[in-house]
């Protein structure tokens, strides 16, 4: 067992009931998280990133979450909140976009940090109080035992995003859930948050799945990539071979849409025309068909098989893709994006 994955997700399908009928937000994903290694699941908003890592989590109150999250080899599908509870930030433990709304203004950073590992391991005010000063300390945080003593509205965007990745820290989890950390920060911050994940990553040997929308940060941080569309995987691979040959007409639009050093000032943004598709009414093809020039390009039973029926995921070696009409991998290698997304 000592290769077997510490996070393992098979068939997850989440369901949201709204007044104009379920919502399947994510259908039928499955992926899986190494020690040490990290998965970068990127798309665009509404593609259902953000939810799959809540619901790995737990996180979802009245979503109905059906499939299999096994974290080292326990299921948590279906697990009692109580249990649940004691899971999150012992075993695995998340980060938001925007510490600010995640840290109370009423108490300072070092009570906040203490609180959380008081209660995860009943541990004494002055121990607790301790171990905050020492996680701030190893996040990069000046004066650690001074700052502890201060309020979320003194520390700037960076460093509360410092905060909270101590805080998640604080109890040692194996798993760590980055959803959009450095979606908020400048450039320049981005890059030393990024650094700081990879740096408590190799030191903690712990699992981490990033969430972004970002290529760049994926190109950055990930070893393996998983591709979502309107809730579903449309292609998973190894970075290198991602960005090298992307193998799904949605991945290729998303390397093609990001900007390029070579551009000139008064070239227009390249995006991917149209819209994400409405999860309350799927269409029972594929759901990037409206959008997909691969299909456009197709006649006959090809577009129609591309208009009424769902691709499967393939494999391919290491690659997975769901497309009816996908080559072994794009004709034409995307240049590599630099980490703010800009083409290097
Ligand atoms: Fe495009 Fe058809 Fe492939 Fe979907 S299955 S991505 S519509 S070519």
């Amino acid at each position: 067992m000592a290769d077997a994955p510490l996070l393992s997700v098979q068939d997850l399908t989440v369901t949201f009931p709204t007044p104009r009928g379920p919502v399947r937000a994510v259908d039928a994903l499955g992926f899986s998280v190494h020690r040490g290694r990290t998965l970068g699941i990127v798309g665009e908003s509404g593609s259902g990133k953000s939810v799959t890592s809540l619901a790995v989590m737990g996180l979802h109150t009245g979503a109905e979450v059906t499939g299999s999250v096994v974290l080292d080899g326990r299921e948590l599908v279906g697990l009692p909140e109580r249990e649940l509870n004691r899971l999150r930030g012992r075993r695995m433990a998340m980060i938001f976009q925007d510490p600010l709304s995640s840290l109370h203004p009423y108490y300072t950073v070092g009570e906040q940090i203490a609180e959380h590992h008081r209660v995860h391991f009943g541990s004494r005010r002055a121990a607790a109080r301790r171990r905050a000063v020492e996680m701030l300390g190893e996040v990069g945080i000046p004066e650690p035992a001074r700052r502890a003593g201060e309020y979320p509205h003194q520390f700037s965007g960076g460093m509360r995003q410092r905060v909270m990745i101590a805080m998640a820290l604080a109890c040692e989890p194996e798993l760590l859930i980055a959803d959009e950390p450095t979606t908020a920060l400048d450039v320049t911050v981005q890059a030393q948050i990024l650094e700081l994940i990879a740096r408590l990553q190799q030191d903690r040997g712990l699992a981490v799945v990033m969430i972004t929308h970002d290529l760049g940060v994926v190109a950055r941080v990930a070893q393996e990539v998983l591709v979502m569309y309107g809730g579903r995987a449309a292609e998973q691979a190894p970075v290198d071979d991602l960005f090298a040959a992307p193998a799904h007409p949605y991945t290729r639009g998303l390397l093609d849409s990001l900007p390029r050093l070579d551009d000139r000032d008064d070239e227009p943004l390249r995006a991917i025309p149209g819209s994400p598709p409405s999860l309350l009414a799927p269409s029972p093809g594929c759901a990037f068909a409206p959008r997909c020039p691969r299909a456009a390009a197709a006649t006959g039973a090809e577009r129609r098989r591309c208009e009424e029926t769902r691709p499967s995921l393939v494999r391919d070696h290491d690659r997975l893709t769901a497309c009816h009409l996908s080559p072994r991998g794009d004709t034409g290698a995307a240049e590599r994006p630099a980490r703010n997304g800009g083409i290097r």
